[in-house]
């Protein structure tokens, strides 16, 4: 096959501001990068031609939370707080699986996110109660052999779930406390060794599918284990993501345990960085934006996921007029039904007009900010293509024919007009094949 292909006709989004092209144009790809978009029909086409008259071209997604350890727990546990729920997707006593399962729970979320038009994905993965390296293996493995970009933060926290809540010791029946707290558990040491060996062998900066540091919350760690995660993130270049203020429980957890709101204490703590994100991110003072755009923190929003665990609405508008950098994902699919960004863009698009303000979030927030941004802190995933920002297809003027479908594509909630995702840069004939 040649390594040249022509993508021909199609209405592109270009750009950082993802704006539609004036006309249909011709994407050349050479290999894995793309070479030249040009006009349509402005020169021949080289090496294999596409038609991709009649479709709207962009960039792909990428999910910047999701938890492949949930895969077969979909639709288990409904109208629960997550303090609650979080005790049936994170047992302390988990079904055994073998590493064959693990590969397969991993390749079939994998699988679905491709489906809704993602190209990189963010695996915050549990490995608990034991680590255990042929599953954390087996999740590297399905990606690699998917093609996908990924990101795999196996999940560290020293602190068991069930303490990750205030009164544990006032309110648990002593019997059933001494019960839980003799509960195997790998140690802080084990756990940062293990994620130090894991990102010598996984750099994000050098492969395709690399690891990430996942401290898990903060009130699931102690305060010594969230410093030694940052050192180490710091030393070793690498991007971190933690679960924070998804629920009020954990800003009042905060507040009795640190006498202030995790942010601040996380602030206080010098863990808040550039490279770092903040999942959730729902229950924000303007104070604690303020922080987030100082730091240089990003956020990443979960709507599909904050509505079906009804932790609330994050303040989106707020935190783009703040300056803070917004990521969009899924979440695990114990909390959704399935790890779909077209989805999840949906509910951003429409769930942000909440209380009557037909402004909460533009297009250009929605398909761009998130999306873009998201690439941008999302693990720091590379392009990976050149881009030619040049010519007079940019910066149109007025309102494009494409507008509508844009606006349909988003809309629809729906993957199904979805065609011709290429993971590795192989596409042809506007469907996806299996390369290898
Ligand atoms: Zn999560």
């Amino acid at each position: 096959m040649p390594s040249k292909k022509t993508l021909i006709g199609a209405i592109a989004l270009l750009g950082e501001a993802a704006e539609p092209s004036r006309g249909p144009v011709d994407i050349v790809i050479d290999g894995r990068l793309i070479q030249e978009i040009r006009p349509s029909g402005a020169q021949p086409p080289e090496g294999t031609a596409i038609d991709m008259r009649g479709r709207l071209l962009t960039a792909g997604l990428i999910n910047g939370h999701h938890h492949s350890h949930e895969g077969y727990y979909k639709g288990r546990k409904d109208n629960m707080p997550l303090e609650l729920w979080m005790n049936y997707v994170r047992p302390l006593r988990p079904i055994e699986l073998t590493p064959r399962e693990v590969y397969l729970r991993t390749m079939i979320g994998a699988l679905e996110a491709v489906h809704s038009g993602t190209t990189t994905l963010c695996d915050d993965t549990n490995v608990a109660p034991r680590i255990n390296q042929d599953h954390v293996d087996a999740v590297f493995q399905a990606y690699e052999d998917l093609g996908i970009r990924a990101y795999v933060g196996p999940t560290l926290f020293d602190r068991p779930f069930f303490r990750a809540v205030p009164f544990v010791d006032e309110e648990f029946p002593k019997d059933l406390l001494a019960e839980l707290d003799g509960t195997p558990m790998f140690s802080s040491a084990d756990l940062l060794a293990f994620a130090k060996k894991t990102a010598r062998e996984h750099h994000p900066n050098e492969k395709r599918v690399g690891t990430i540091l996942a401290p898990s919350a903060p009130q699931r760690c102690t305060e010594d284990f969230i410093k030694a995660v940052r050192r180490t993130a710091d030393d070793m270049d690498l991007p971190v993501m933690m679960h924070v203020q998804e629920t009020r429980m954990q800003v009042v957890t905060g507040q009795l345990w640190h006498g202030s709101t995790m942010v601040e204490y996380l602030d206080r703590l010098g863990f808040m960085k550039p490279k770092t994100a903040f999942i959730h991110g729902i229950w924000l003072k303007p104070t604690e934006i303020e922080i987030l755009a100082r730091t240089g923190v990003s956020v990443q929003h979960n709507p599909t996921s904050n509505l079906k665990v009804g932790s609330g609405l994050a303040p989106i508008r707020a935190l783009i007029d703040g300056g803070v950098n917004v990521s969009m994902g899924t979440d695990g699919c114990g909390s959704i039904e399935g790890p779909d960004m077209q989805n999840a863009l949906y509910l951003a698009s429409l769930l942000h007009k909440l209380r009557g303000d037909y402004n909460r979030l533009g297009r250009r927030h929605r398909l761009v900010s998130l999306r873009h941004h998201g690439r941008r802190q999302g693990a720091r995933a590379r392009e990976g293509a050149r881009r030619n920002r040049e010519g007079p297809h940019r910066r149109p003027d007025r309102l494009q024919p494409a507008q509508p479908a844009i606006h349909a594509a988003e809309q629809s909630g729906a993957s199904a007009g979805l065609r011709g995702l290429p993971p590795r840069g192989r596409f042809r004939d506007g469907r996806r094949r299996d390369h290898s």
